[in-house]
């Protein structure tokens, strides 16, 4: 009887303690009690919890556990499984997520089950709004919530630039719960009157920090003024600089910091690897590399908008299918070669930062830096393109002289250094040695070919390379 007694007395003190070492408080061990059975059974009940989360644990509803299932989710990502949670409880959310870490559902799902809780008016208002920096981003999170939101009565809609306004507008019209924008479009139909945001429950900053580098600063600050002051704020970033952290200060009530991956960090599954090349060569190189490896699925980067081109007309003449995606193709343009691309009709896609920007192409097995970023967390962002959702991938980059200052940025931010490997045939020359094989390609072409001068971020004019370049 008095054992009885006894474990009554104690069992929900061990299963508290319990819990708590695996919440990260080591009291479980460093307890004054010897480990028995009690002790080991809360163990294991702690242990269950911790592993074996599901979405059904978190408290989502059955119509969205329907639609997780059928997407063939069987388990929650560390960053759902951290910010699902938080957003139930009804807190503002910081989270710092790579894209591919499962964030959109991150935010979707939660917002969705409290949204479906509360009781719609007859005429449908913007109870959600989604703010994301570009048209592909805002298309997929679009997909998303349609697919997460199908045994719902919830209806969404997608506002973004560079199409007709006027389909968008006779939806926005007919009602809609959960509005999906990219800001200009979003300022555009605001100014018009065919956007209220005075009912936003839930307003969410989705990939902030390309936001800021965007210029979206002054449109999210107008943007924000004309939500109630009275909402849940969510801020998914994939870096967190100073700027985001004050904005967060600014919009967010007392947030909580949720983090999937450490700060800057890339993806363990990615593989990563400098091939030290010739400029020159580059282009070559690609080729060589996507037939001799039979790649079938390759994203390639380039700086700006041209040298996207020019890589994607290299590789369609070397017989390799490719489309080229930046801000100067027609939204229509885009669709297509980002169609292509996930059907397998294309296999190269050459992107600039800002288009590639949150593209889901699952399992991308390959990621070419075919010229670095001159801002080292965009390297991060670019290979974490491949090796999503914990799948493996590789991520290579074409690393000429002009660029060595770069690389060594990069492994600064990763904190440690990227094996490098030549390709034979294809060693890099003695800088001298290219120096001089430029300067009469560019006597030959008569003119200025802008090469940077090593280790001279300045350039020419005065300019600072540390700026985007024309995307
Ligand atoms: P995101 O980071 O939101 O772009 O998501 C990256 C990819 O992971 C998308 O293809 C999602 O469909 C997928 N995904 C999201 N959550 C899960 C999950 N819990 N299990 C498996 N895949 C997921």
């Amino acid at each position: 009887m008095s054992g009885l007694y006894i474990l009554l007395f104690f069992f929900p003190r061990f299963l508290n303690l319990g819990v708590k070492y695996f919440m990260g408080h080591k009291f479980f061990f460093k307890s004054t009690f010897a480990p028995n059975r009690e002790m080991i059974l809360a163990f294991k009940l702690s242990f269950q919890n911790t592993i074996y989360m599901t979405f059904k644990s978190l408290g989502l509803n059955e119509s969205i556990l329907k639609a997780i299932a059928k997407k063939g989710y069987t388990e929650p990502s560390p960053i759902q499984g951290k910010a699902i949670p938080e957003i139930l409880k009804g807190h503002d959310v910081l989270a710092s997520a790579q894209t591919g870490t499962g964030k959109t559902a991150g935010f979707t799902l939660p917002m969705l089950h409290i949204l479906a809780k509360r009781t719609i008016d007859r005429k449908r208002k913007i109870r959600a709004l989604i703010l994301t920096p570009t048209r592909e981003l805002a298309a997929q999170i679009y997909e998303n919530v349609k697919e997460y939101s199908t045994h719902l009565d919830i209806r969404a809609t997608v506002i973004f630039g560079g199409v007709n306004q006027n389909p968008q507008v006779r939806t926005l019209r007919e009602g809609v719960d959960v509005l999906i924008a990219t800001p200009g479009r979003l300022m555009d139909l605001k100014s018009q009157n065919e956007v209220s945001l005075r009912d936003v429950e839930f307003f969410v900053l989705d990939e902030a920090d390309r936001m800021l580098d965007m210029g979206f600063i002054n449109d999210i600050k107008k943007i924000v003024k004309v939500v109630p002051r009275e909402r849940q704020t969510l801020l998914f970033s994939a870096t967190f600089s100073k700027e985001i952290k004050k904005l967060a200060n600014e919009f967010m009530q007392r947030p909580v910091f949720v983090e999937a991956a450490p700060e800057n960090t890339a993806a363990e599954t990615v593989t990563q690897i400098v091939h030290p090349v010739n400029r020159t060569d580059k282009a070559n190189v690609i080729v060589k590399l996507i037939k001799d490896g039979d790649w079938s699925q390759v994203l390639v980067f380039t700086r700006t908008k041209h040298k996207a081109n020019r890589i994607a007309d290299k590789l369609k003449k070397s017989d390799v299918s490719a489309a080229a995606i930046h801000g100067d193709k027609s939204q229509g343009a885009r669709t297509k070669a980002l169609a292509g691309f996930k059907n397998g009709s294309i296999r190269v896609l050459v992107a600039t930062d800002i288009a590639a920007r949150g593209l889901d192409i699952p399992l991308l097995p390959h990621v070419v830096n075919f010229e670095l970023p001159n801002v080292p967390e965009d390297y991060v962002h670019r290979i974490g393109r491949t090796g999503r959702a914990g799948a493996s991938g590789e991520a290579i980059s074409l690393v000429s002289h002009d660029e060595e200052e770069y690389i060594r940025d990069i492994e600064k931010l990763l904190g440690f250094k990227i094996p490098k490997k030549s390709i034979l045939g294809f060693e890099q020359s003695p800088l001298a040695e290219v120096e001089k094989l430029e300067a009469e390609l560019t006597k030959k072409n008569g003119g200025n070919n802008n090469r940077r001068k090593p280790n001279n971020r300045g350039g020419g004019g005065g300019g600072n390379f540390r700026k985007k370049s024309r995307r």
